[in-house]
């Protein structure tokens, strides 16, 4: 398995802006927050512009809040941008700006799980440790067990022990990235590519799963869309504009915005001053975090 995926890697390797040598554990801290929860082609060209603007994760620690969520744009869940954005000041306060090569010390970073402490350890310090995302969940679970849908996966737990096994010792950076390119481009969520796969021959779900039926995601909506679309909509407004009365929000958001409208909008506004997103001014407007509350904050960590 190992010598077949590497040659299909050599062959494919994506050629991703934060895997360019020599590593820099501050590239891969950007990214995979920003691989969190948006795809990698939307992610590219974001990262090349925040790396442009934040060379060094001193330079971002020093920025203002709300210029980091400006430089966010267009990769939604801003909340993701208020948790870089505090991780990089803990790591310049207590680790002299370099990103801790230790598992513990790098949960304990905001903004950091078990994931992404893992994808910092082997992709930017080579250490001998397993990365499992949604495509490697994906390929082990199938390459193991046969799976009667394109739906069904391993318990997590057991393709942690899996990946945990295979992993070639010295080598986690190669293999983490060739099993998760391999589920990208081959061992996709729908129509597996089985007859372009290097491990066809002995995989156990190869050209074997159904499809799966679509499923419906369940989240908070109002006026028919979802909650955290609306909570991205007001983040980009005050990116336009620094203050805005909650009024003067409605009006953009809704048009002619009614007594229920508003009333939900400042509880939006509540939730997204509680993340850390926006900031009420003592007038009652709202912008983006203000750096009097942001100093607060940053002594508060
Ligand atoms: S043979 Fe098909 S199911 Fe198995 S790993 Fe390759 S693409 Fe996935």
């Amino acid at each position: 398995m190992r010598q077949r995926l590497r040659r299909w890697f050599a062959a494919h390797r994506r050629d991703l802006p934060w895997r360019r040598v020599p590593r820099q554990p501050y590239h891969v801290l950007v990214a995979e927050i920003m691989l969190q929860q948006t795809q990698v082609w939307r992610v590219e060209p974001a990262f090349e512009r925040f790396i442009e603007r934040f060379p060094t994760i001193a330079a971002l620690a020093a920025a203002p809040r709300a210029e980091v969520l400006r430089a966010w744009q267009g990769l939604g869940y801003n909340r993701r941008a208020v948790f870089l954005h505090e991780c990089a000041t803990v790591v310049c306060q207590q680790y002299n700006g370099v990103i801790p090569p230790d598992y513990a010390q790098l949960r304990s970073l905001p903004g950091v799980g078990d994931y992404t402490a893992r994808a910092i350890l082997a992709f930017a310090y080579e250490q001998d440790v397993a990365v499992v995302d949604v495509n490697v969940h994906r390929v082990l679970s199938r390459f193991f067990e046969l799976q009667a849908t394109e739906a069904d996966l391993l318990p997590l737990p057991t393709v942690h022990r899996l990946a945990a096994e295979l992993l070639p010792r010295g080598g986690a950076r190669w293999w983490n990235e060739a099993l998760m390119d391999l589920g990208s481009l081959v061992c996709v969520r729908r129509s597996p590519r089985c007859a372009a796969c290097p491990l066809a021959r002995c995989c156990a779900s190869a050209n074997s799963m159904q499809p799966a039926p679509r499923r419906q995601r369940q989240e908070p909506t109002y006026r028919g869309l979802p909650r955290r679309l609306w909570r991205g909509k007001l983040v980009e407004l005050l990116r336009q504009r620094p203050v805005w009365t909650l009024q003067e929000i409605a009006c953009a958001l809704f048009g002619t915005p009614t007594s229920a409208d508003l009333e939900w909008l400042e509880a939006l506004a509540l939730g997204l001053h509680r993340d850390g997103l926006v900031s009420f001014r003592q007038d009652g407007r709202v912008g983006l975090p203000s750096p009097e509350e942001e100093a607060a904050k940053t002594s508060a960590l």
